[in-house]
């Protein structure tokens, strides 16, 4: 086995007992990106001298016995996260020049803990997308299947860990951005509760959506990177001071006695057979383990699309506002007045999807319309949450599929807007409720193309979805194949 291939528990403990060197598993993974990059493309831009002098300096921290949790430890940041001094882009050309002047709090926290940063990874264009594709700078591909997509728009995440091009990864959320591309590389990827995860230093999409959260091997390194990122932070207004728990604490500890709530709205018509099937197998596993799975309803499921394509645009269009060509970002030469270098560089700097969510936003916002739209989804929301509170009243967790079908072709829904929309159909509502999501292989399609179940809670409730997510881990584990890249 290779370093690279190892999760972050294992490297820990072959760190500490000086089995290996900082140096030589970032060398390892460093090898594997030269080795694998050129066909998967998970990243926009490497760090690989800082990560050289990061190795060095956890190196010294674990020799004097103060490493922190994650010394050593070769992580990915997707290119939304602001880094100081090194350029982040948000996969957009309008940003193709920016670098930040200050780090984003979970940046902090990660160095804090002795992470070494390995780069930047590709991303949809602000984040808006389920494939990655919208990305200005290429296509990441699906580690799985060269020709296919990785999901999105963490999609360069979730692929740099399924590849070893990393040890675990942070992605962003908004809509499903973590737990799609986690199901379609077959990794974990968890949607943190809103407010859990300091946003301080995240690219805005949807300021009422957005979530910071990792991608990881297994179980045990989500709860292991979820220790780290969690928590209050007083630069970030959304989020909240309640007391995180140590989610390590919650592995291994089983399901019996649970109450899994399988909403009926998430098995329905278009769903992939294959998926279906993986996930009824994972129902079938969980009761063996003592849990009673109980057939729920939450009837406001089928408005949860077109609300979130009313409030994500609404809120992206206000927050895309500031990339105008003057303080900083791309800007068009040869305007003739202000107006004119508003319009050039948003005209060239915006990718047409972005474009797309500028107008929708905009037309929902504007007078007249304001309470027929954004008002009116905003009820809506509030009666989505609702059915989420009266199903948590009697179940520890849901579970459902994370989408609808295993990773789909390069280009196959790029011309079909609506298309690309519905692959986020079940992890959608997680967001518009404010609750965490986690979702964790659960199979693979004949055809070897990974899929995932996704498990919600209650606000708050991440170590649940540890609790529940080990426990179906360890239940499944054969499923533990890695792509032959
Ligand atoms: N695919 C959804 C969108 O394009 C969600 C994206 C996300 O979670 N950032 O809006």
């Amino acid at each position: 086995m290779e370093l690279y291939e190892l999760t972050i528990h294992e490297l820990q403990a072959k760190l500490r007992a000086g089995e290996t060197t900082a140096a030589e598993v970032t060398a390892s993974v460093f090898r594997r990106i030269d080795a694998v990059e050129k066909d998967v493309r998970a990243y926009i831009s490497l760090m690989r001298k800082s990560a050289l002098a990061e190795a060095a300096r956890a190196e010294e921290q674990l020799r004097k016995g103060e490493a922190g949790p994650l010394a050593g430890i070769p992580i990915a940041l997707k290119d939304i996260t602001c880094t100081k001094g090194y350029r982040t882009t948000c996969g957009s050309r309008v940003l193709d020049n920016f670098i930040p002047p200050y780090d984003a709090t979970v940046v902090e926290k990660l160095r804090a803990a002795g992470a070494v940063f390995t780069g930047k990874t590709n991303m949809d264009e602000f984040a808006m997308g389920s494939s990655t594709e919208t990305s200005h700078y290429g296509t990441t591909r699906n580690p799985w299947d060269l020709g296919r997509i990785p999901g999105g728009s963490s999609g360069g995440s979730a692929a740099a860990v399924a590849a070893g091009e990393c040890i675990a990864s942070l992605g962003s959320d908004t809509g499903g951005s973590i737990r799609q591309p986690a199901a379609l590389c077959g990794v974990v990827g968890l949607k943190p509760t809103y407010g859990r995860v300091s946003r301080y230093g995240l690219i805005a999409f949807a300021s009422s959506l957005d979530q910071i959260g990792p991608f990881t091997k297994d179980v045990e390194d989500c709860a292991i990177v979820m220790n780290v990122i969690a928590g209050y932070d007083p630069a970030e207004s959304t989020s909240v001071p309640a007391e995180v728990p140590d989610y390590r604490g919650f592995l291994g500890r089983g399901v019996e006695g649970w109450t899994v709530g399988i909403p009926q709205e998430y098995f329905v018509a278009g769903i992939d057979p294959e998926v279906e099937a993986a996930v009824r197998r994972t129902i079938t596993l969980l009761e063996g383990a003592g849990a009673r799975c109980v057939e729920i309803s939450l009837p406001h499921t089928r408005y949860c699309l077109a609300v979130y394509y009313i409030i994500a645009p609404a809120e992206a269009c206000s927050n895309l506002a500031r990339y105008d060509g003057v303080r900083f970002g791309f800007r068009a030469e040869g305007s003739r007045d202000l107006i004119d270098l508003y319009k050039k560089s948003r005209s060239a700097g915006f990718g047409a999807e972005v474009k797309r969510r500028i107008m929708l936003g905009t037309y929902a916002l504007s007078s007249g319309y304001y309470d027929a739209y954004y008002k009116k989804a905003s009820q809506v929301r509030a009666l989505i949450k609702r059915d989420f509170d009266t199903a948590f009243a009697s179940c520890d967790a849901i579970l459902t599929p994370t989408t609808p079908t295993p990773a789909f072709k390069i280009g196959e829904k790029t011309d079909d807007p609506m298309q690309m929309y519905l692959s986020d159909i079940f992890t959608i509502s997680a967001n518009l409720a404010g609750i965490p999501g986690i979702s964790v292989p659960c199979g693979f399609s004949a055809a070897g193309l990974p899929i995932g179940v996704q498990f919600l809670a209650g606000h708050f409730q991440e170590g649940r979805l540890i609790q529940i997510a080990s426990a179906f881990e360890k239940l499944a584990p054969s499923e533990k194949r890695r792509p032959a890249l």
